[in-house]
């Protein structure tokens, strides 16, 4: 992409941080003690509460929570496992440290979520994992995953509060992972999180998730949470909800605002979140982005390259695609009436002379 700079007067993303937070995090630190204590534990049964799973192990990111939870189920080099070539690399980074084999797969052309039929044909006797992200806070289609026999690990990082069917993300896999990086739906700065029912597995990640006072050695981790940041977790956790609402309303403003641009809107669902609202174009995004830019509106292709590209893998031509004529707007909860307005505006601005030009 050019690197020319405009001033952005909207960011593509930004977190939502207010007096509840401060509020929390001062009493964390007036209390003496901030590494992880007695905060992250009620972090983490906040959340196991809200998504309905047995219990949860809190992490220092996303990616250390998946790397513990492929460790918890022993998965291994010669193992394979299953997940999309449409996703961040923090899912294939993950795999690579346990040391099993990547094998990607492609995405519905309507939710861009994981295909089933596609994960189907790339079963072997290795597979020993699906991992199933919800992406942009759309719940994949579990109930065909999830009936495939395989453990499914659900990557709720950008989905937290999302629905399936009327239940919430992160209660119908083996396990879950969660990431409260800056950027999320709700954030702790850096931060993650496994739900599972299984106690088994959770005292596993628990056990593995710090190095200190063990009988016997083996390798450990340092994966922490600390409780300065499990109290912005539990202040932002709080927020949920109206961050939800806020989320669809500036969505349903998008779909009414969009209805005469002849492209393809994000699906419509009940349980959607709108972590992100993404429109797929007919072409490729990047012009489209730049001329954004120069509005002082930062859009991006929301996943920054598909993995395929990433191991030089051919034959990925849906999510190569999609990926190249996505374009992501920005809405999160602090955008005002103007600021989504002007988003509106500009968009149609854009798309609309490119589309009339064709
Ligand atoms: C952000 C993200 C992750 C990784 O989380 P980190 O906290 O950044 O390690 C994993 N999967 C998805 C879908 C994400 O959006």
């Amino acid at each position: 992409m050019k690197s020319v700079r405009h001033h952005i007067a909207i960011p593509h993303s930004k977190p939502t941080l207010g007096h509840e937070e401060i509020q929390f995090i001062s009493q964390t630190i007036d209390s003496g003690h901030i590494a992880q204590g007695k905060i992250v534990s009620s972090f983490e049964r906040a959340m196991a509460k809200n998504v309905g799973t047995k219990g949860a192990v809190a992490c220092s990111s996303g990616t250390s929570a998946l790397h513990l939870t492929l460790l918890a189920m022993e998965i291994t080099s010669g193992d394979e496992v299953i997940f999309p070539s449409y996703v961040c690399s923090a899912l294939l980074n993950a795999v690579q440290y346990v040391g099993a084999t990547p094998v990607l797969a492609e995405i519905d052309p309507n939710t861009w979520n994981i295909d089933p039929e596609d994960v189907k044909k790339r079963l072997s006797h290795r597979t020993r994992a699906v991992i199933v992200p919800h992406l942009f806070g759309l719940a994949a289609d579990l109930k065909p995953l999830i009936s495939l026999g395989v453990p499914v690990i659900e990557d709720c990082a950008q989905a937290v509060g999302a629905t399936y069917k009327g239940k919430k993300v992160g209660s119908m896999g083996f396990a879950a992972v969660f990431s409260f990086y800056a950027t999320k739906v709700i954030t702790t700065g850096e931060g993650g999180m496994v739900l599972s029912n299984s106690e088994d597995v959770l005292n596993r990640i628990r056990d593995l998730r710090e190095y200190d006072q063990k009988s016997t050695y083996r390798v450990g981790y340092n994966y922490k949470m600390t409780d300065m940041q499990a109290s912005m977790g539990l202040a932002q956790l709080d927020r949920l909800q109206g961050f939800i609402r806020k989320r669809r309303t500036i969505a349903q403003k998008y779909y009414s605002g969009f209805n005469s641009l002849p492209f393809q809107l994000p699906v419509r669902d009940d349980g959607h979140i709108y972590y992100r609202y993404v429109i797929r174009l007919e072409e490729n995004s990047e012009p489209h982005i730049s001329a954004m830019a120069k509005k002082g509106i930062e859009c991006a292709r929301p996943v920054y390259m598909p993995l395929h590209r990433y191991l030089k893998i051919e034959g990925y031509n849906r999510t190569e695609r999609i990926w190249k004529k996505s374009l992501s707007i920005p809405i999160y909860p602090s955008l005002t009436e103007n600021d989504f307005n002007r988003i509106i505006d500009s968009v149609v601005e854009v798309l609309g002379n490119s589309y009339r030009e064709d």
